[in-house]
């Protein structure tokens, strides 16, 4: 394993759009390109990245909010692109007009290597094709990519164990969204086991899966209809607290936004000032 240190920054996150900056000594990857080629092209210089630096982009499934910028960030930058076989089913189209696409099937479970990031693909239940989550490891840390998960399955929280930072769906607040002017099927999509994890979930997650070394919960995917970042904050904080003071203290909770990325940040530089 590389001893290169792991840097983060969610650039987006949301129902509207999503994606996350990784780096790794000179390895430089984007989870997701679910916002306008305009839009990430804002985030990468807001934290002083070249976009066209980039060596990879991982895919995590096919919902708009994550492949809606692919194309053209594709006519853009010639990176491989990393997928399983059933969110390549989906996103053909992403690669129309792309002739020398380099398409990569990934598969949960196997985890692969791009420079100094060993990229582990978990399965997650959502409603796509074949969707995953990340754990990607680096300079001895650990960083777990977790958003559009219905629940966290056994097999997830095994795999996603004692990492030094989350990237972790607050999707809803369950409250907001029974009250809420979504119609019943979709509520009902939302609260199921292939939607999306509540606040509340994600802090029974978080209290499972989180170890000595956690100390940085990037609280994501949030519905700007059905959760506030307050409520989700506070959701997690209080979790923290019923285990003990030290433990709330010890992890930051960072509040991502739809429309701007978070600072450029070292996974596992726990108290530091971030911003
Ligand atoms: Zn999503
Ligand atoms: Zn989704």
């Amino acid at each position: 394993m590389s001893d290169a240190a792991m840097r983060v920054s969610v650039l987006a996150s949301g129902s509207t759009g999503n994606a996350v900056y990784v780096e790794a000594g000179d390895t430089k990857v984007l989870l997701d390109a679910g916002v306008g080629i305009r839009q990430l092209q804002a985030a990468f210089k807001e934290i002083g990245v070249s976009l066209e630096t980039l060596d990879a982009i991982l895919v995590t499934h096919e919902h708009s909010d994550h492949v809606r910028g692919l194309a053209a960030l594709l006519r853009r930058v010639s990176v491989p692109v990393y997928a399983t076989a059933g969110t390549w089913s989906q996103i053909a189209s992403a690669s129309e007009g792309c002739a020398d696409l380099v398409a990569r099937t990934i598969g949960a479970g196997v985890p692969f290597t791009l420079g100094a990031l060993t990229c582990e693909p978990f399965a997650l239940s959502h409603d796509a094709e074949e969707p995953v989550g990340f754990s990607l490891y680096a300079g001895g840390r650990k960083l777990v990519l977790a958003t559009d998960l219905g629940y966290a399955s056994a097999r997830v929280k095994e795999v996603t164990k004692g990492a030094d930072a989350y990237i972790l769906e607050t999707n809803h607040d369950v409250e907001m969204l029974r009250a809420g002017p979504y119609p019943w099927h979709l509520k009902r999509r939302i609260l199921g086991d292939k939607g999306h994890l509540s606040n509340a979930h994600a802090a029974e997650y978080l209290l499972d899966v989180m170890g000595e070394a956690t100390g940085e919960v990037y609280l994501a995917h949030l519905s700007q209809e059905n959760n506030r970042p307050d409520l989700a904050h506070h959701e997690l904080a209080r979790a923290l607290l019923s285990v003990h003071r030290e433990v709330r203290e010890r992890v930051q909770l960072y509040e991502t936004r739809p429309d701007g990325p978070t600072p450029l940040a070292d996974v596992g530089a726990k108290h530091s000032q971030i911003s």
